[in-house]
């Protein structure tokens, strides 16, 4: 069966074919390291983790970058403001991005490369749109020229026309209605605080856009599969790093582009300028388990906007919860019976949860069957109609689904509900530095023969 993803180029699901048999090359925009990302940051990354996971369950081979954006108009503002080296304030960030994707098991990208060690590659775009003449210099850095690259606005259906040619936007982020030529390059301004590249180009440091240019073409090549990032991302971001991109190489950049829609809050965009925002952390603080948020954030089509509640995350809760009963029951089964409609059961769940991802990643009717499946064989189990050997081939296909899901726990399933209860306090106790809490829960567990070891960096 193949996998049909819907394509935001050509507004329309399309099979996927890989440019490589049996490999795909997926980059993703990952986070601006000014702040701690917000829960709305994490549906974007959970929902590319959910495609990369899809991918690897149909027996491909992916190979995933994920930028870090350690330079831009916010970052230098934030450690201006603060008056810390860019380095030391987006290392913070950077480092409190990498323990909130454990946390939610959203699988590392082979390559995190920082937009900071890559203006060497973003120098040589620049200077080649410069030769061109796709490029100019103005008296405050260099811009590339929209009206030379005659396929700007075909990501984002923007139009050209009406547009006065030659005005330009310098900062980073703007409204399609201002599209205009845009900065490669920007010359050092007092505001830069010591951030400042001095090159041959110019003292100066890049835009944004043409970071993920310089990064994605390095790890995966100028031609490659799929790029991802949330629908905000569309318009300028991705619209200009295909104008880049495509002009300095005459290729094509991307195939698939992927975009996920919006976690909202009370029917707007959840985001750091508004205000309504949660981070993870918050959440955590407040008892909620990891796997609930990640199973929120997961279970609504990529491509409709998520309302976010504390309800749905307790909904959510349950849900895992009951996937999660669900496999103590299985591994409770002792019986030596074998049900002889099983491996029928097992192929029919296993084809409809396929079919339905199959469908450009229609996770919530594949949740839906897996539950409807969860409800039949526990009527067996009640019923004393379902064998150990039965118990063990679902086992085996529920490990598979969570291959993709990730939001059932192999581990901590084994473990009564009360300890796990425990090691949930302890966690939360850890989190808010409540450590002698903390080690007397620890204490507690192991005298029930559970033994939990911290490493020495969870305790900074
Ligand atoms: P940023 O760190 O601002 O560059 O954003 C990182 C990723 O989060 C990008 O792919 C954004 O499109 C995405 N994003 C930002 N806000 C939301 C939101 N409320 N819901 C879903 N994705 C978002
Ligand atoms: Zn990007």
């Amino acid at each position: 069966m193949s996998l049909k993803l819907y394509n935001t180029l050509t507004r329309k699901k399309e099979i996927f074919k890989p440019i490589e048999k049996g490999k795909v090359k997926i980059y993703s925009c990952g986070p601006t390291v000014w702040n701690y990302a917000h829960i709305g940051n994490f549906r974007a990354y959970v929902c590319s983790d959910v495609l990369k996971r899809y991918l690897k369950y149909k027996g491909f081979k992916v190979k995933h970058v994920m930028n870090i954006t350690d330079v831009d108009d916010k970052t230098i503002k934030g450690a201006n403001k603060e008056g810390i080296s860019l380095k030391g304030y987006t290392r913070r960030y950077e480092k409190a991005f990498f323990e909130d994707i454990e946390t939610l098991d959203i699988e590392k990208a082979d390559i995190f490369p920082r937009a900071t060690e890559h203006t060497k590659e973003m120098i040589a775009i620049i200077k080649n749109l410069l030769n061109n003449k796709i490029a100019y210099k103005s008296e405050d850095g260099i811009y590339f020229d929209i009206s030379k690259f005659k396929d700007y606005g075909k990501l984002s259906h923007t139009k050209l026309e009406g547009l006065e040619t030659g005005k330009r936007v310098k900062q980073d982020q703007y409204e399609k209605e201002q599209a205009r030529d845009f900065a490669l390059w920007k010359n050092y301004d007092k505001e830069d605080g010591n951030v400042v590249w001095k090159t041959e180009i110019g003292n100066g440091r890049p835009g944004w856009h043409i970071e993920c240019s310089a990064m994605s073409m390095k790890y995966l090549g100028k031609h490659f599969d799929i790029h991802a990032g949330g629908v905000d991302l569309v318009f300028p971001h991705h619209e200009n790093e295909i104008a880049q991109s495509e002009a300095s190489t005459n290729k094509k950049f991307v195939n698939y582009w992927f975009h996920n829609e919006h976690l909202l809050v009370d029917g707007h965009k959840m985001s750091k300028s508004l205000g309504n925002f949660y981070t993870l952390r918050d959440l955590l603080a407040k008892g909620y388990h990891p796997k609930a948020i990640r199973y929120l954030l997961l279970s609504a089509h990529y491509r409709v906007q998520l309302n976010f509640t504390e309800e749905a995350v307790k909904a959510a809760e349950n849900a895992v919860q009951r996937l999660n009963d669900f496999m103590i029951k299985l591994r409770e089964v002792k019986s030596k019976s074998k049900n002889k409609e099983i491996d029928k059961l097992i192929q029919k769940t296993k084809k409809q949860f396929e079919i339905a991802m199959d469908d450009d990643l229609n996770i919530s009717i594949a949740l839906s069957h897996i539950f409807d499946f969860a409800k039949e064989i526990n009527t067996l189990i009640m019923e004393n109609k379902l064998g150990k050997k039965d118990a063990e081939k679902i086992i085996e296909l529920m490990r598979d689904f969570n291959k993709v899901l990730a939001v059932i726990d192999f581990e901590e399933e084994k473990l009564s509900p009360e300890i796990r209860k425990l090691i949930d306090e302890r966690e939360k106790a850890r989190k808010e530095k409540d450590f002698e809490k903390a080690d007397k829960i620890r204490e507690d567990l192991k005298k029930k023969g559970i033994i939990l070891e911290d490493t020495k960096e969870e305790r900074l």
